[in-house]
């Protein structure tokens, strides 16, 4: 009996050893203000264990010990026991009651919280789906492929409709779908768009041949631009190509019709100049003939009609010349070849070829030379002759009953310049046409030609030689007052240069030619015959009709004069000349041995 009674006391207090245990280690992890309160409980505890083991001694030992005392004292640790549990529960009920309701709050806060959130999101959702819609509607709009394209891997990201890729297809890459290709392009005839990109860093254009949905080949100007991030790195690369096969056919169509036009043009222009030289020799011969014909008739009449067409053939014959002059500058075969000349006597000779035909017009010419002018000049005489004249020319054939002013002087702050002006009170030239008239075959009057006569090629061709000459020509008009046509061309003083009229100042006059052997050379008959007989007025003369015709003539006997035409069949003027001059040489040489 007293073991079982002993039994129970120890497992009794086992079971308050544990309690002690987990009253204290709950007493951790209570709130702080509730801590003493566990650890006051765990005390009552201790305080059971101390009165069980108390009972088991005086059990055992039989000790003489007031055994109401000690069960009063358990009772009472008991009661304290009991209060101190239902105390402690209320106040850690309580206080959890309190963190529920705090957490509670919390998690509505928070739900609160996540609802906002949950809003912008769904706001931004739609944001960016409406932002992708209009993204892939403007590029679908777009007529011209477009793509976006990892510059590593070749695979196409994003492309429009037109571009023809379907994001479902086994192969992603752009060379896939442009090209047919497994490979990127390479190679110097078919770079790769991206390749370039990755190497230059910057935006590239070129063509390229890509292959449409319905496997034609199209020719496509490719134009790739990089999409870099914060940090410079190529993150993709944009590319959209603008098919171009119709325009480079039409290119290709329009540079060959050029090719054509301009070897037409050369064509013609050969074809003017030809007709023109062919022309000019038997109108050489009228005019030759003409004028032997009228040297050598008496009757009035038969001389005033062979005055008159002595004018007419002169008139073609300019004519002639503008239309050659104007052929050889198109074909840009007219060379400025620029020599020393006197100037001054130039303005002179102009003035009196056009003395005449002023006055039978009433016009009043007259010549005005600054006192700076230089006389002498550095340039292509004949040119700055042929320009002058046709001025001239005109400024008399539009004026009646008035005058006409040619000026020359310097220009202040270009030394080497000089400027021209022809001035006349003649019809003048309305404002629209100052222009036009210095194109070629443009006249500022349709009817010009029944009235005046003329072609519209002398203003072509004056500004033509004037912008060779590094000049430049213009016009300032009054329609019913006048016209103005000014000239600045580069002609540098040249104050060395001392002309055959100034080195034979002061010597006596050369006495005429005597009658002299002449040898003429050319392979036109007209020609032959027309220089002939007008030398023979004078000369004894010869005709050949070739180079090695004239060499044999020249063997057999002596000449003082050969008159040497250029272009003859067998052999040339040019080839004859050299070997006559070679043979003159050495018949010096044998001389002076
Ligand atoms: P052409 O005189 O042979 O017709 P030009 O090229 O010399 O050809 O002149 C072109 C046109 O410019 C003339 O037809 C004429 O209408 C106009 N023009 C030229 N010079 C004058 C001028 N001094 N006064 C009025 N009109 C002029």
């Amino acid at each position: 009996m007293q073991w079982v009674l002993l039994g129970i006391i120890a497992a009794g207090a086992l079971i308050l050893m544990v309690s002690v245990q987990r009253a204290y280690n709950l007493s951790k992890i209570v709130p702080l203000s509730l801590r003493f309160q566990w650890r006051f409980l765990t005390f009552l505890i201790c305080s059971f264990i101390v009165g069980y083991c108390g009972y088991i001694l005086i059990q055992l030992f039989r000790v003489n010990f007031p055994l109401e005392v000690l069960i009063g004292a358990i009772f009472f640790c008991g009661a304290l026991f009991v209060f101190g549990i239902i105390a402690l529960s209320a106040q850690t009920l309580h206080q959890l009651k309190q963190f529920n309701d705090t957490l509670e709050l919390q998690v509505q806060e928070r739900t609160q919280q996540l609802e906002a959130i949950n809003l912008s999101l769904t706001h931004s959702q739609d944001n960016l789906s409406r932002q992708n819609i209009f993204l892939h509607t403007v590029i679908n709009a777009l007529p011209h492929p477009f793509m976006v394209i990892d510059p590593d891997t070749y695979e196409i990201d994003l492309a429009n409709t037109v571009a023809g890729f379907a994001a479902t297809q086994s192969s992603r890459t752009c060379h896939a779908l442009s090209h047919g290709s497994a490979l990127p392009c390479q190679g110097h005839d078919h770079p790769c768009p991206i390749r370039e990109i990755k190497t230059s860093g910057k935006s590239v254009v070129m063509e390229h041949v890509h292959v449409n949905a319905r496997k034609e080949k199209r020719i496509v100007e490719v134009h790739g631009y990089p999409l870099h991030d914060e940090t410079g790195k190529l993150l993709k690369v944009i590319e959209y190509s603008i098919d171009i096969t119709e325009k480079k056919q039409t290119e290709t169509a329009l540079l060959q019709a050029k090719v054509a036009a301009e070897a037409a043009n050369v064509a013609k222009g050969l074809f003017l100049a030809n007709m023109s030289h062919e022309i000019r020799t038997p109108l050489n011969g009228i005019i030759g003939m003409n004028h032997l014909a009228m040297q050598t008739t008496d009757d009035d009449k038969r001389r005033q009609y062979l005055n008159t067409v002595q004018s007419a053939a002169e008139n073609l014959l300019d004519l002639l010349n503008d239309i050659l002059d104007f052929s050889k500058i198109e074909a840009g075969q007219l060379q400025i070849a620029p020599r020393c000349f006197n100037l001054r006597r130039l303005m002179e000779d102009i003035m009196a070829t056009y003395a005449h035909a002023a006055k039978e017009r009433f016009v009043a010419l007259q010549l005005n030379t600054h006192a700076l002018a230089p006389a002498t000049v550095h340039g292509d005489d004949v040119r700055v002759r042929q320009i002058l004249l046709n001025l001239v020319s005109n400024a008399i054939k539009f004026t009646r009953n008035g005058s006409v002013q040619v000026s020359v002087r310097p220009i202040h702050d270009q030394p080497d310049m000089l400027y021209f002006t022809i001035t006349d009170t003649g019809i003048g030239i309305p404002p629209e046409k100052q222009q036009a008239i210095f194109n070629s075959f443009e006249q500022a009057d349709s009817s010009n030609t029944r009235q005046y006569g003329g072609t519209g090629l002398g203003l072509a061709i004056c500004k033509q030689l004037t912008v060779l000459m590094g000049g430049r020509i213009w016009v300032t008009s009054e329609v019913g007052k006048g016209s103005t046509f000014h000239v600045e061309l580069p002609l540098p003083a040249e104050s060395n240069y001392e002309d055959d009229e100034q080195k034979t100042s002061g010597q006596p006059p050369q006495p005429l030619l005597q009658a002299l052997r002449i040898l003429v050379v050319d392979d036109n008959s007209i020609n032959r015959d027309v220089a002939s007989m007008i030398l023979e007025q004078q000369h004894q003369v010869k005709t050949a009709s070739d180079g090695l015709e004239a060499l044999a003539l020249l063997a057999e006997e002596y000449f003082d004069l050969v008159l040497m035409d250029v272009q003859m069949p067998f052999m040339d003027g040019l080839t004859a000349t050299k070997i006559i001059r070679a043979a003159e040489q050495g018949h010096d040489q044998i001389e002076r041995l």
